[in-house]
């Protein structure tokens, strides 16, 4: 037996997320042959969900991915870790969009820190990554797979405050703005993608009512924060398939419009749940890594803003906070903040992905090992119970809070090569 076999399914998540896995590059060829979609995304056990980044921070990992009996292990040192599996490669992924001018600028890293294919890395960092980036050509796909069995739309790649050269310094999008990336401004991209929403549903079957659907973006300019982007990707679906899809939320991620009458507006679009992240909780520090509107931004006006979207939503209404790029302290007094008003919190580790890369560089900020995780889940879930409050039911991207209150989610069949056998070590121990 392994001297890891006795670590919970959740502790071996929160182990390696802070390290990431090697993966040799020939091995990664392989999981993609294999039909594996080729994104860290990762499942311990039938209910844990990674991501891991494979490569983006894992080099110098003591976690690396082997082959072995027909599965796919962790090991930790050259000792047996962990048995894992991945999702597999669902067609719908195929339906792409093609970017016009600047394609050759925009790579997709199939890692990142939201589990789906993230538009990352300007070339001069792909350039000092060599092998690292996965790349699709410049092509981005209408619907994207996130870790949590979750559907995801983009409607922009390019964000206000990139355009505005005040980006937030952790952002995971790259620094460099390209019109183009407005996907949503471009004839025809609502027709594809609504036909690929339609092409995911044929695909998965029942399986939907197992999944989510999230719309991302990049901030839009306006008062309504690009909420009129989220309604015309709703409104086309609907026009192609005549209703939504029965998942378990229909999710926008997106900053606190100005107007509360935007709320109802996307509630009335479809929308259940709503997530809008503040990311870090202290003024200073706020400004110090979001030096643009969002940064300035007041703390009470996103009290306001989703405690009065809990009224008006019949989801979820949740933000998220950064660890790593805060102090712990001021990450928990958000947590009880928001806990006060009955909103949850994702509390996510930060990763060097896109513009992240340089914080670490200039050792502003660095990914937080599991160790303080764990202390950092610990005292958040104490806060969380304290004001009654559920664990998010939305995903991060390598959020374990749920997971470590105890709340799982299960992997469907529709998007996983996975079938269950007999564990590897009892398979080894027969
Ligand atoms: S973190 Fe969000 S708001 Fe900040 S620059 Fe990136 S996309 Fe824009």
């Amino acid at each position: 037996m392994s001297k890891y076999s006795q670590l919970s399914a959740v502790d071996k998540k929160i182990e390696i997320q802070g390290f990431g896995i090697k993966i040799l590059p020939e091995l990664k060829l392989d999981l993609q042959k294999e039909g594996y979609y080729p994104v860290a995304l990762t499942w311990i056990g039938d209910d844990i969900t990674g991501p891991f980044s494979f490569i983006g921070y894992g080099e110098n990992s003591p976690f690396e991915l082997r082959k072995e009996d027909g599965g796919y292990h962790v090991y930790r040192d050259d000792e047996y870790f962990s048995e894992v599996s991945f999702y597999k490669r669902p067609n719908f992924w195929d339906r792409q969009w093609s970017i016009k001018d600047g394609a050759e600028g925009t790579f997709f890293v199939d890692e990142g820190m939201s589990g789906v294919i993230t538009p990352c890395a300007p070339n001069s960092l792909i350039a000092e990554n060599d092998e690292v980036r996965q790349v699709t050509g410049g092509k981005f796909p209408f619907v994207t797979l996130a870790c949590y069995n979750g559907l995801s739309i983009w409607p922009s790649y390019g964000c206000l405050y990139t355009k505005q050269g005040n980006p937030c310094t952790f952002c995971c999008i790259p620094g460099d703005y390209v019109e183009d990336h407005m996907l949503i401004q471009q004839e025809g991209w609502l027709d594809g993608m609504s036909k690929a929403v339609e092409a995911a549903i044929d695909e998965l079957g029942s399986d939907i009512e197992n999944c989510s659907l999230t719309v991302d973006s990049g901030t839009l300019p306006g008062r309504d924060k690009g909420a009129w982007a989220y309604i015309q990707i709703l409104e086309a679906v609907k026009a192609r398939i005549g209703k939504l899809p029965n998942t378990i939320y229909i999710r926008a991620v997106i900053e606190p419009p100005y107007d509360e009458e935007v709320l109802f507006k996307l509630r009335d679009a479809g929308f259940t749940s709503i997530q809008c992240d503040i990311d870090v909780y202290d003024d200073a520090e706020r400004l110090e890594v979001m030096p643009n509107a969002k940064g300035k931004r007041s703390i009470d006006d996103y009290v306001r803003i989703l405690t009065r979207a809990k009224e008006i939503f019949p989801g979820e209404v949740a933000t998220q906070l950064v660890a790593g790029i805060q102090k712990d302290e001021n990450l928990l007094k958000g947590v009880e903040r928001f806990a006060s008003v009955g909103i949850p919190t994702l509390v996510t580790p930060f990763l060097p992905f896109g513009q992240g890369i340089n914080l670490v560089r200039k050792g502003k900020a660095s990914v937080p090992g599991p160790d303080k995780m764990r202390r950092v889940y610990e005292a958040c879930g104490k806060i969380l119970n304290k004001y009654n409050v559920a664990p998010p039911q939305f995903r991060g991207g390598v959020s374990s809070l749920a997971e470590t209150m105890g709340r799982r989610l299960k992997r469907v069949p529709s998007l996983t090569n996975y079938s269950k056998v007999d564990s590897y070590e009892t398979r080894k121990a027969v």
